[in-house]
């Protein structure tokens, strides 16, 4: 703790859970500036052959550390992927060339300008997700400027137990700093789906982001404290901070190595219920953290990461193996595999290239409803041969997102139907009886559940789309965020009607939503009928934990109760009470 300097405090997003403290290391960003000059018309070619010197030296460089990460972390390869393809696109090179020879300028000064404009486009992108990617722009501006100035671009080396306070981390940089044993991240910038939060969540390094000016008011060395759950962050605390959070640090390890000992526990309640856990992944590299966690499967495969910041669609081969890997690496353990769930948020190169220009693309072509069309059918055509040929290797689920009703399930399983003809016709094995599920994630499907039921062998409800779509409320937009609420009156009745349409058909019904790993939501979830949970791999240990504290019969009285009250407000705190009272270890602190 500093003597000298006032304690700080500075509330942001916390994007990856976890008490870290440390010794500020500052990146600075604002450190280069690229040089402004008119060049002589003899020099325009001079100047446009360093650009393109610069653009390889930069494209080598990322090739190297991609080349150190391929093995390791799936997610940080792909988006260096997507930055080398940012330096070979038109928009940037060609434009920042035309700048030099029209305009005469420098190439730095070129590159600015190119950068800048397509910058402007981003800013008027009301879609969260999509306007964090203008800093990617930056990142790669970054990169390719210090290579035209002959500065370092060698990796950031930050000493161990730093906190890294940044404007904004690249997530090339952010891929990095694990190695380096940082003990957390703290930026001005960026938001819960930019890539430094999903890295830093992958690695588990405490992070908060959204501070505004935390840079301004840091100072190299400045004793850091993060609270990463909370989303708070503390410059020069005082000693008597220090030991509160010193105190809570131990609190939630304990709890943590606590919830990990259960690890081999069955997640059966009180009253002998026996619930399935699972995980929710986006690749093959992150099923060792599910099974160290205690998942006893995969209850969600989300594949469109196969095809995001790919150039190439994945073929019939990425995704038969993709399966392959996943059910020998399951050992016998069930794997359900979502087909490519694209459009709103989640953009691959084909469909960017089809510029559908939709007004609202979370209610548009995405999904289920792009698979089905001219665009996407010859795409999705290609998967489930994949996942087919797949099913005769093991328990594979096959599962359909964004279903709206009856029509479309239908119009879906003739499309495996036609693939299995094919299959059968080629003398290619696959199982005839292969599990086809759908996600529950529209009202239109949660009100029509008994009728789907009777046409499918299993339900997911996806809860993140259907608060969406039943409030409303765009999942990205923090303007409405607080409307996004799970225990909302409409929810309850929306995810019983389902639990009981399912149960009442005798088939599976798993929640795969973000609150299926909300420990307070837990309870609500077993009352209404729901045996399976799938949820990202971290959360399973803590709602074990709650699971093996409840007891159903008085988890359905709950449920009477909060059937009775009018607001999510009220409903969470008679939840979190009953949460409370039966006391399984948490580790976020209690609210
Ligand atoms: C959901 O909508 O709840 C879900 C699990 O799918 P995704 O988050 O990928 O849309
Ligand atoms: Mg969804």
């Amino acid at each position: 703790m500093s003597e000298s300097r006032p304690e700080i405090r500075r509330q942001g997003l916390g994007v990856s859970a976890g008490i870290a403290f440390g010794r500020a290391y500052l990146i600075g960003r604002d450190t280069l500036k690229a040089p402004r000059h008119h060049i002589e018309a003899d020099d325009v070619d001079t100047e446009v052959a360093r650009l393109y010197k610069a653009i390889a030296a930069s494209d080598k460089q990322l090739a190297k550390i991609k080349e150190k990460l391929a093995s390791e972390n799936e997610s940080d390869y792909h988006i260096i992927t997507a930055h080398q393809m940012m330096l070979h696109d038109e928009h940037l090179v060609g434009a920042a060339c035309g700048y030099i020879r029209d305009q005469s300028i420098n190439a730095e000064w070129g590159l600015r300008r190119a950068v800048d404009d397509i910058r402007g486009v981003f800013d008027q992108i009301e879609d969260e997700y999509l306007r964090e990617r203008r800093n990617d722009v930056e990142f790669v501006f970054e990169r390719v400027l210090r290579n035209l100035l002959g500065r370092d671009t060698g990796p950031l080396s930050p000493p161990p137990d730093a906190i890294v306070v940044a404007y904004d981390l690249s997530p090339a940089d952010t891929a990095q700093l694990h190695k380096a044993a940082v003990a957390g991240l703290i930026t001005d910038a960026g938001g819960k789906t930019s890539h430094t939060a999903i890295i830093a969540r992958a690695h588990e390094i405490p992070a908060v982001v959204g501070l505004e000016n935390v840079t301004e008011v840091v100072e190299t060395d400045d004793l850091i404290l993060i609270d990463g759950g909370a989303g708070i962050v503390i410059v020069n605390p005082t000693a008597a901070t220090v030991s509160e959070y010193r105190e809570e640090q131990r609190r939630q390890v304990a709890a943590g190595a606590l919830l990990h000992s259960m690890r081999d526990l069955p997640a059966v309640t009180r009253d002998d219920h026996q619930i399935q856990l699972f995980a929710n992944i986006d690749g093959p590299d992150e099923l060792d953290d599910a099974l160290d966690y205690g998942a006893m499967g995969v209850g969600l495969f989300r594949t469109e990461y196969l095809f995001m910041g790919h150039a190439e669609l994945p073929d019939e081969e990425r995704h038969y193996q993709t399966a392959l890997e996943l059910i020998d690496r399951l050992g016998g353990l069930p794997a359900t595999i979502r087909t490519f769930d694209l459009g709103a948020d989640k953009l691959a190169p084909f469909l960017e290239a089809a510029n559908l220009q939709e007004a609202n693309p979370a209610l548009g072509l995405r999904s289920i409803r792009l698979c089905l069309t001219e665009l996407g059918r010859p795409i999705f055509h290609q998967q489930l041969r994949g996942l087919l040929r797949a099913s005769a290797h093991g328990p594979l689920k096959i599962m359909f997102p964004m279903i709206s009703g009856v029509a479309e399930l239908r119009a879906v399983k003739a499309v495996v139907d036609e693939v299995k003809v094919e299959l059968a016709a080629e003398g290619i094995p696959f199982d005839p009886m292969v599990k086809l599920g759908i996600m529950i994630e529209m009202p239109s499907a949660a009100l029509t559940a008994d009728l789907l039921a009777q046409e499918c062998d299993f339900f997911s409800i996806g809860t993140n789309d259907l608060i969406q779509y039943t409030m409303a409320v765009d999942r990205v937009n923090e303007y409405v965020s607080y409307l996004y609420e799970p225990l909302h009156p409409s929810l309850i009745r929306l995810i019983g009607g389902v639990a009981n349409a399912a149960n009442a058909a005798g088939i599976p019904v798993t929640v795969c939503g973000e609150m299926a790993g909300d420990p307070v939501v837990a309870p609500v979830l077993l009352g209404l009928g729901i045996r399976e949970l799938s949820m990202s791999a971290v959360s399973v240990p803590e709602i074990k934990a709650v699971i093996r504290a409840t007891n159903v019969g008085d988890a359905q009285a709950l449920v009477q109760k909060i059937k009775k009250l009018p607001t999510s407000a009220e409903i969470r705190a008679m939840v979190s009470e009953y949460v409370t009272s039966i006391g399984p270890p948490r580790k976020e602190r209690k609210a």
